[in-house]
């Protein structure tokens, strides 16, 4: 049996990776965590009997406590339970499908205790890649990742020598205003903005989805993963989402790995990496498919990218307060308080009232983050 446990098992990527553990039948769930959602915690636990579960305020997990006092599971709450989960003794694999830089503390502490880790939480890579990594090669620990871009970097690298790489292609689908003009995206709100066209996913990613947000988290998240300058990571629109990424080697020859939109393959490789084990679903059918286009990102409309490739280019501190100050937008469009467009203008904001830190600590990173709310709040109350 394999042992993992799962940060944010109530999500997109968490529920669809327990979906995984019941139908590979040889994985067993040591401890799951979720934010708020009591009700499914409390199904999942019924349903998995993992030894430990997480939730984040202590009033939800004294709720559960009583909820759950037939069963022999210890609940916890807040952070120290989210580390607690992380570094669970028998736990081999932490797949880390929490949302946000609260990923952070949590999967340093998996790494240092010699986990392998299934990352999801990109965020945590973004803004805390130059701990994350080095330490990770320190521990020998490795880290394969679950969002599919990257898996398919990673699968497109087998057999092949890193240092013959080219360029990585990272494809995206344009999100669900793709193609739209200025004018357009005055007036979009948020149900359009959560109406992705390929990818049924948290509601967080979806709106970075459509800024384009999230893939300048994913060259950043690339960057580290893969240790490649961002200059060599070229951000490809192919909007089927067939192509799920591309390595492009120095003799002009380009791996890809395509397939039909689903979490559950790259999911389901980081678990079982190397082997390859059996998925059911819709396969790619290049008759009915018919033709797979390709176009160049609109950088023009969506400053996501370009303020992100900025981030990463004046390094140190800057990528936290890129994502922070995304976290804070995204949460204030979802709450109807700001229009699409004011999410870039808010990160742009951010970025140039800070003064950047080289190599931040966990601390200052964090603290980083705190700011970085401080500014947009004071900026939103304006
Ligand atoms: P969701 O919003 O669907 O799920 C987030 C999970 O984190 C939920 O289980 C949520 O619990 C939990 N969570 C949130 N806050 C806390 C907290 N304070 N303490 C403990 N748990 C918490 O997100 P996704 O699954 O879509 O995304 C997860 C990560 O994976 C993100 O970093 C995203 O960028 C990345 N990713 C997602 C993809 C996808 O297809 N969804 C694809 C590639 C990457 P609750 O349900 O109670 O709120
Ligand atoms: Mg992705």
């Amino acid at each position: 049996m394999k042992k993992i446990a799962i940060l944010g098992s109530t999500g997109s990527i968490g529920t669809q990776t327990l979906e995984i553990v019941r139908e590979q039948k040889d994985i067993e769930v040591l401890g799951i965590s979720a934010g708020s959602n009591v009700k499914l915690l409390e199904q999942q636990i019924r349903e998995f009997k993992p030894r430990l579960a997480c939730i984040w305020t202590e009033a939800d997990a004294k709720d559960l406590r009583v909820r759950l006092k037939d069963l022999n599971v210890r609940i916890l709450s807040g952070m120290e339970g989210l580390i607690e989960l992380a570094v669970m003794e028998e736990v081999e694999i932490l797949v880390t499908a929490i949302v946000g830089m609260i990923g952070i503390r949590p999967t340093i502490a998996a790494i240092e205790h010699g986990k392998t880790i299934a990352l999801a939480n990109k965020e945590t890579l973004v803004t805390a890649g130059h701990i994350i990594m080095p330490l990770a090669k320190k521990n020998n620990v490795p880290i394969y990742p679950v969002d599919s871009e990257h898996s398919a970097i990673f699968q497109s690298l087998n057999g092949e020598n890193p240092k013959e790489i080219e360029k990585l292609l990272l494809t995206a689908s344009g999100g669900p205003f793709r193609g739209k003009t200025m004018e357009e995206l005055q007036h979009v709100g948020v149900k359009d903005a959560l109406k992705h066209p390929n990818w049924s996913m948290g509601r967080k990613i979806t709106i970075d989805s459509a800024t384009l947000v999230n893939k300048g988290l994913e060259v950043i998240e690339a960057k580290w993963l893969f240790d490649i300058e961002p200059e060599r990571i070229e951000v490809v629109v192919q909007p089927q989402s067939i192509i799920h990424s591309m390595v492009q080697y120095v003799d002009g020859g380009i791996m890809a790995q395509l397939g039909t939109p689903d979490m559950k393959l790259p999911i389901q490789y980081a678990l079982y990496y190397p082997e390859r084990r059996a998925l059911g679903g819709k396969r790619v059918n290049f008759f009915e498919l018919g033709q797979m286009t390709f176009e160049k990102p609109d950088t023009k409309n969506f400053r996501g990218l370009d303020l992100a490739y900025r981030a990463i280019t004046q390094g140190g501190s800057m990528p936290t307060v890129f994502n922070a100050a995304n976290e804070k937008a995204v949460a204030l469009f979802l709450d109807g308080k700001i229009r699409f467009l004011q999410i870039a203008e808010l990160i742009e904001t951010a970025m140039d009232a800070h003064k950047i830190i080289d190599a931040p600590d966990v601390t200052q990173i964090l603290e980083t983050e705190e700011a970085t709310y401080d500014v947009i709040s004071t900026q939103f109350l304006k």
